[in-house]
Formats: structure tokens, sequence, C-alpha cells
């Protein structure tokens, strides 16, 4: 007779709301094997899942509660009778979407993009943060013996999995690259370091440039193979907006309207400030002069400060991107755009900072984003969303096995698995494994 007992699994159960919660696993299926939690990577998507209560716009149905956790590597502890290739005891890197097999795109080989993949940590597929786990076998792929010594390690195989998807989509757009062409990555996440790291392992001599906001991880980035940086602007129009109407909101309700002057001499080096509080001043005016009521008027100021902040940022952003094609000599013929920032996304294409017959590879969650495709005619520019990754997880283990030390510095932190809620919540804090990296892992 078997024992039941009480196993435990990270859950989202509503908006910022996590709970680490007990179940039992079902009689195990024959095409499946109980999987035990080794290791699991913190997804962006995790975050995302934690902060909007496991709301996913690709689904409507009920999602709470919602176990976390996409990035999983395990140990087998039984199979099913009619898994094969697969023993007690195999350290396996799970691959997280199980595709539907029957549709056209599943038909065809093209089992990433089947509209009715089932994907782990994403509603209404339960993800990988459990203690035990129940997965087909087909879809656990076995480590060889070094990286299943190094766990923490493996467990970047997935998003290092749609970083090579990307490469392969820009070799086939941009099959070939003279030597002095550039290729830019636009970000310095997991995702945007991956794609930097998969490049130098697979071709040392690609030049790469890579383009973010933060100075830390640009610094990281330089170390880690990136041939040049440059920084992206600082500016956030909603917090510029706001420090500016704290101190002015007062005096623009009343008839006390700063002159340019003032203005100009109070924000003599914050471009940003300053397009703000003139925007807010002359919002004040014109709606004051209609009579709005207060809320009416800080509303618009607000607005109005907010916009104008966010056309210096476009603007200073722009000039970003000249520079990058002024270093490049012009000659950038592939970005990676891996922040999924629709406005970024635009300035990028707009400023033409590319060469002809380049490609955008679109990397980072670009729902509901949009742009004008006319921008792209102009330079006959592709733009190529990735969805997840098809086919790579043999490849990308070889590749982890064949280069560890390439890519070891993107895992940063690790929690243990108990203190993943205090991690979330913000009342714990991972700790590090001193490479700054941007990856943190959840460990047994
Ligand atoms: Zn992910
Ligand atoms: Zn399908």
């Amino acid at each position: 007779m078997t024992q039941t007992r009480t196993l435990r699994r990270w859950d989202v159960t509503g908006k910022h709301q996590l709970a680490c919660v007990g179940f039992e696993l079902p009689e195990l299926p024959a095409d499946r094997v109980r999987l035990s939690f080794i290791c699991n990577g913190i997804c962006g998507s995790d975050t995302h899942m934690f902060h909007t209560g496991a709301v996913h716009p690709g689904h409507k149905g009920a999602h709470q509660p919602l176990t976390l956790g996409h990035e999983l590597i395990a140990r087998v502890e039984e199979c099913g009778e009619s898994v094969t290739g697969l023993a007690v005891g195999d350290v396996v890197a799970v691959e997280p979407g199980l595709p539907c097999g029957t549709c056209a795109n599943c038909r065809k080989g093209r089992y990433h993009c089947c509209p009715k993949t089932m994907y782990m940590g994403t509603p209404p597929q339960n993800g990988g943060l459990a203690d035990e786990f129940h997965w087909p076998g087909h879809w656990c792929h076995k480590l060889p013996a070094s990286l299943a010594a190094n766990p923490v390690l493996a467990s970047l195989v997935e998003p290092l999995a749609a970083c090579r998807q990307a490469l392969e989509l820009r070799n086939r757009i941009v099959p070939e690259r003279a030597e002095d062409e550039w290729t830019v990555i636009v970000g310095t996440g997991a995702m945007a370091l991956g794609v930097l790291a998969v490049i130098k392992a697979t071709n040392k001599a690609e030049k790469v440039m890579v383009i973010g906001r933060s100075a830390k991880a640009l610094k990281f980035a330089k170390d880690f193979g990136a041939d040049l940086t440059l920084q992206l602007s600082g500016i956030d129009p909603k917090a510029t907006a706001e420090s500016v109407l704290k101190d002015r909101a007062e005096l623009f309700r009343t008839d006390h309207f700063d002159s340019d002057e003032t203005l100009e001499a109070e924000f003599a080096d914050d471009a940003a400030c300053l397009a703000a509080a003139k925007a807010a001043r002359e919002a004040a005016k014109r709606v004051r002069a209609h009579g709005a009521h207060l809320l009416e008027i800080e509303a618009e100021m607000s607005r109005e400060a907010i916009s104008a902040a966010a056309n210096v940022l476009i603007k200073e952003n722009a000039a970003v991107m000249a520079q990058a094609q002024t270093h490049a000599n012009g000659y950038i013929s592939s970005l990676f755009e891996c922040t999924g920032d629709e406005r970024l996304l635009e300035t990028i294409i707009n400023s033409k900072c590319m060469l002809a017959d380049g490609v955008v590879i679109g990397l980072g969650c670009h729902y509901g984003v949009s742009f004008d495709v006319a921008m792209l005619r102009r330079l006959e520019l592709a733009f190529q969303p990735v969805r997840r990754s098809c086919n790579q997880f043999p490849p990308t283990i070889a590749l982890l096995n064949e280069h560890p030390e390439l890519f070891q510095p993107l895992v940063g932190s690790t929690v243990k698995f108990d203190d993943f809620g205090k991690l979330m919540n913000g009342e714990a804090k991972a700790d590090e494994t001193g490479t700054g990296g941007p990856k943190c892992v959840v460990v047994r």
C-alpha cells in the first residue's frame, strides 16, 4: 500500500499573494514520470504572474491558484508504464510546454506555436515549483553527468533554449554577416545576456553591442563578453512628473505660474523635469481657464507632465541609438530587442540606426505592443518575434555542457525553496553567488 504524503507547492492565490500549499499527486498516468524538485530558475513571467494574480492576456478562464515555475531541473522518482528512455534517478531538464500534437503546427513539427499548448506556470497549467510533479516523459531531457552535478547551471536550459531559438531565427533572416557588421542587444536581463552568451559561445568573433539602462548591468555585460556597451536614458516619465507636481500642484492651482526663467533656473540640468514642469504649468493654465475642477486640473497636469518627460526620454534614447549607429559605422544588421518596451522599440525602429535588410528580433514580452510598420519598410527591415523554443533543448544542453564557464556567471543568486514566498514579498534576500548575474534560482 502506498502511503500518501503531503507535498508542498508555491501557488499564486491573488494579486501579490503567494502561498505554500499542501497537495497530493494523483495516480501516475502511463506516459508520465514522477519528478522531485531539484531547482528552478525564476523568470520575469513568474514575477508578472505574482504581481497580476496570475492574469495572463492569452487566457480568459479561471486562473487561481496557479503554481509558478517553468525552468525546472528535477530527478525522476518513478516512471509510468509506457515511458521509455528514462530511469529512476535520472536528472532531467523539463521542457515546459505541452503541445496538442494534432493541430497543423504540431503535425509540421512547429509545436512551440501550437495554440493549445499547456505551458507550465501559465494559466491554466500549473508549474514546477513543487516538491513533486508529474510530466510526460517525452518532454523530460536527461542531462549528461557533469550538468546533472550542477543543476543550478542546468536550470538555464529553458531560457537559453529561447535565446538559441532567437539566434537561429536571426541566422535565417541574416545568414551571413561581414566582419564589419555589428549585432545589438537591447536590454540587460537574463534573456538579453543569454543571447550574448549564446552568440559568443557559437561565434566569438561576432561583434556585439549591449544597450541598457543600468550602469551596473552594463558593466556586467562588458565583463561577460560584450564588445561595447551604451547606456540608455534613465528618465522615468511617471516618477519625473510626480516629483515635479509634488512641489508645484499647490502653486498651479492658484494663480501663481512660474515663468520660463524661474523654471529654467531651477531645472538647469534636468531636461525632463523642466519639460514636465512647463507642460504642467501650461495644462493648468489651459484647464483653469475653462473653470475645471481641482481633480481635473491635477489629472491633466499629470498627464501632460508625463507625456513631456516621455518626449525627452524618446529624444535621449534616439540619441543613444544614433551613437550606436556611429560606433558601428552604420553597419548594424541585427538587433535583439529584449525589453518588451513599446516606446523603446518604436524609438529603435524610428531612429533608422540599422542597415537595410536587417532584422529586429523581438525577444521581450511584446504583448499588446504596436508600432508603425511603415518604418520597417523604409529599410526593408524584418521584425521577427520569438515564441519560446522548438527542438532547442538537446542542442542547448550540449552547449551548456561544453561551455559551463561561459554561462555560469548568469546565475547571480539562489534562494531556498522554503524562502521563495519571502523573497517575492520582499521580506528576504536571495543568496548572492558573487557573479552579479541577473538570474535567481530556487534551490532545495
Ligand atoms: Zn521563462
Ligand atoms: Zn497543436
